[in-house]
């Protein structure tokens, strides 16, 4: 019998690279950057002067693009892409569910007469028309009408994608529907960042900054993953179908000796990385960081902040490239929030923060002016997460990160703010009416020159909160390591956008134009944020017991899970926010909400009827096969007249006849019958039913792990997976 456990291990003890290895010194990584990016200074070589200036209005100043522009873009992208090797084209999209989506057409045309010519005309820049009835609309759209329409993002350059058998332009796109709704992720992310600059440019008004330029939200997006070796992850068809082990016993070594993070990497991984960020670069990537992380085969990557837009579709290429180059090295890269229970899961940290192409709105300045603007700003995300904490949980609510939060590794559902020591001190300053400071001398009131010059970095650093100051950005901690940004950068920017609306509406009406009111104004408004939404400021363990009786009496939510998180953003102000930011329409927004649920229950029913086949035709068979061994050697025993000890087949047995029964539990679990019912109801079945039957043979299976013989197992175990190298 072979077992493709075994030759998973014996592949993983010879590998050998399949390619020769890089050579750094041909091509340093400074020149590679940005080579394949229809960049800048690429546009600025290859267009027109007035072209390119129109472009750059576009791009910096949000300005609308003036089509007759296209048809000149169109053909110095297409002769750019052809140099570079190009044959087709794609407009690249951000669906609902799953990464990026494309299509590919070729260059070529037929010229009539009989050969055929390289056209792409600005047109097929602007606009594309692949059919949408493939992808989730949450019945915004009825068959009938499946055109969906892909449209040009200016902001997001076009790029090559490199295979060894051509390259394809790809254009970053917006994907609505025939009647102008939006079907992706991009269309709402460019709305609400076009509302938070509106709200954002009214306040900077307010402190005499009447022209700012454009103020864009700006993330950075630290990447958790893990990189198993492909022999492994092939021989485990829950790892392959639904991207985590549904089996696997904790192994006698796990993460408990803290040597892993920041440990040297290993070297088929480190290649690999280097690779990785060798192509980032060339797509203009700008990565960063790279390091071991908590978990055994754990690892992190993290680029420069970017504009929100651009660092989105940045975060989606680094996941691609992860998945991509990780194969060429013989691995897996695991993008999963929780592939292996027990070990630290994955995230995606989201450092946020807002700007000019000069300033960062949520850097503490050195004046007392700077400083009262910066509390401003500050107050307003405060204000704005108090009062929507629901939305950012829903937008980090899916299967996988419900594994995640909570477990001691990852913050807690609740959602609240860590300031640090300092800052926190000062906004309780405020909060008494500017009172005398304990930690700092002089007396607080907003803007006059007794205020404190503010701390750059308050205090230490919180890892257990959820969403923490640091320094100069926001880092949003809860958002899991599979999904886009896109989401919560959408929360972000319009909750931010609806507080800064709320405070420059007030200032506006206390001060009437009257500039030396302003201090006053202010400390009176973050005097009144704070006593209403102070209550989100928790600078202390997250992981505690306590912190959850704490914020039940403080009233901030606590949803659990996606089904809790989810149905709770059903509430009518949420939907009204998000319309009346022009972010999404209550037709759009109820529509992704819907379709996040099925997703929830898609995905669960996958795992299910996984859980339900393995264990039906992996392992229990292969405890048939070990009781079969035990059963023989103690009938030999008895005929012999020997002591035959029966404890292990006793075990065994017990264990056996509890999987037969959890077994038939889940699979009638699995095919509950749903009456009517929305998927709301769908979902909380797959919640209170499917899961907790599929825990229960899990476990079971577990146990077994422990006392079949290691020989007949059928998957690899935790310890391989992790630690063969
Ligand atoms: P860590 O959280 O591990 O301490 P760093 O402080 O080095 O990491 O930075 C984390 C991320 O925050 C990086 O991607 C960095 O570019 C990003 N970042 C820094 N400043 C800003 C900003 N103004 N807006 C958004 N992201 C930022
Ligand atoms: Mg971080």
């Amino acid at each position: 019998m072979t077992i493709a456990r075994h030759d998973a291990i014996m592949a993983v003890t010879n590998y050998k690279p399949f390619e020769k290895p890089l050579d750094f010194s041909k091509t340093p990584s400074n020149k590679l950057f940005g080579a394949n990016v229809f960049s800048d200074a690429v546009m600025k070589k290859r267009l027109p002067e007035k072209v390119y200036k129109a472009v750059r209005k576009t791009i910096d100043c949000g300005a609308k693009l003036d089509v007759s522009v296209a048809d000149v873009v169109a053909k110095a992208m297409r002769d750019w892409a052809i140099e570079k090797g190009a044959t087709h084209y794609a407009h690249v999209f951000y669906p609902l569910t799953g990464l990026t989506a494309e299509k590919h057409d070729s260059f070529l045309d037929p010229d009539g007469k009989g050969g055929m010519i390289a056209a792409f005309s600005g047109r097929q820049l602007i606009q594309g028309e692949p059919d949408a009835s493939s992808f989730p609309s949450g019945g915004i759209r009825a068959t009938f009408e499946a055109r969906g329409y892909t449209a040009w993002d200016v902001t997001s350059p076009a790029y090559i994608l490199e295979n060894p058998n051509g390259t394809t332009l790809c254009i970053p796109t917006a994907f609505c529907s025939w009647t102008g709704e939006a079907l992706d992720k991009k269309v709402p992310l460019l709305r609400s960042m076009q509302a938070l600059n509106a709200q954002a440019q009214r306040i900077l008004a307010l402190f005499g900054n009447k022209n700012p330029g454009l103020i864009n939200s700006t993330a950075g997006c630290e990447q958790e993953y893990f990189l198993i070796d492909r022999n492994f992850f092939f021989a485990r068809p829950d790892l392959i179908n639904a991207g985590r082990t549904l089996f696997g016993a904790k192994p006698p070594k796990g993460q408990e000796l803290e040597d892993q993070y920041f440990g040297a990497i290993p070297e088929r991984v480190l290649a690999c990385m280097l690779e990785v960020e060798r192509e980032l670069y060339k797509l203009g990537v700008p990565v960063k960081t790279r390091h071991n992380e908590v978990a055994p085969a754990q690892y992190e990557l993290a680029p420069v902040f970017e504009t929100s837009n651009l660092a989105t579709d940045h975060q989606y290429l680094t996941m691609i490239t992860l998945q991509r180059v990780a194969q060429k090295y013989g691995m897996t890269c695991l993008l999963h929030e929780k592939p292996f229970a027990g070990i630290n899961g994955s995230g995606k940290h989201l450092n946020w923060s807002l700007g000019t192409s000069t300033q960062n709105l949520l850097s503490p300045g050195k004046t007392p002016h700077s400083n009262a603007q910066f509390l401003v700003f500050c107050a307003a995300v405060i204000r704005a997460v108090h009062k929507n904490a629901v939305l950012l949980r829903g937008a980090v609510a899916h299967a996988g990160n419900d594994h995640r939060l909570g477990a001691n590794e990852a913050p807690p559902a609740i959602i609240s703010i860590f300031l640090g020591d300092q800052l926190t001190d000062i906004f309780e300053q405020i909060a008494r009416g500017g009172a005398k400071s304990t930690k700092q001398p002089g007396v607080l009131s907003v803007g006059v020159d007794t205020l404190p010059p503010l701390p750059k970095d308050a205090g230490d650093r919180n890892r257990t909160s959820p969403f923490a100051f640091t320094g100069n950005k926001f880092e949003f901690r809860a958002v899991g390591s599979s999904q886009s940004v896109a989401g919560p950068l959408v929360i972000l920017n319009t909750i931010v956008a609806e507080s800064l609306d709320y405070i420059a509406t007030e200032l506006e009406s206390k001060t009437k134009g009257d500039k030396k009111k302003l201090n006053g104004a202010i400390q009176e408004v973050l005097q009144q944020i704070m006593k209403e939404h102070g209550s989100i400021i928790f600078n202390g363990d997250n992981y505690t017991e306590t912190w959850q009786q704490e914020a039940a009496k403080r009233g901030l939510p606590n949803l659990r899970n996606t089904v809790d998180a989810v149905a709770a953003m059903d509430a009518p102000q949420y939907a009204e926010l998000m319309e009346k930011y022009n972010v999404l329409s209550e037709r759009e927004f109820k529509s992704r909400n819907e379709i996040y649920l099925e997703k929830y229950v898609k995905e669960v029913s996958i795992e299910s009827k996984l859980t339900f086949r393995i264990a039906k035709t992996m392992i229990f068979p292969a405890a048939l096969d070990y009781q079969a061994k035990l059963v023989t050697s103690s009938v030999r025993l008895k005929s012999m007249g020997k002591d035959h000890c029966t404890s292990v087949l006793d075990e065994l047995n017990g264990h056996m006849a509890r999987l037969q029964n959890e077994m038939a539990h889940l699979d009638s679990a699995i095919h509950h019958e749903h009456k009517g019912g929305g998927v709301l109801d769908h979902a909380r079945h797959m919640r209170d039913k499917v899961l907790p039957a599929m825990r229960a043979v899990r476990e079971t299976c577990d146990k077994l792990e422990g006392i079949v013989s290691d020989e007949l197992w059928p998957l690899p175990t935790y310890q391989e997976i992790l630690f063969i190298k």
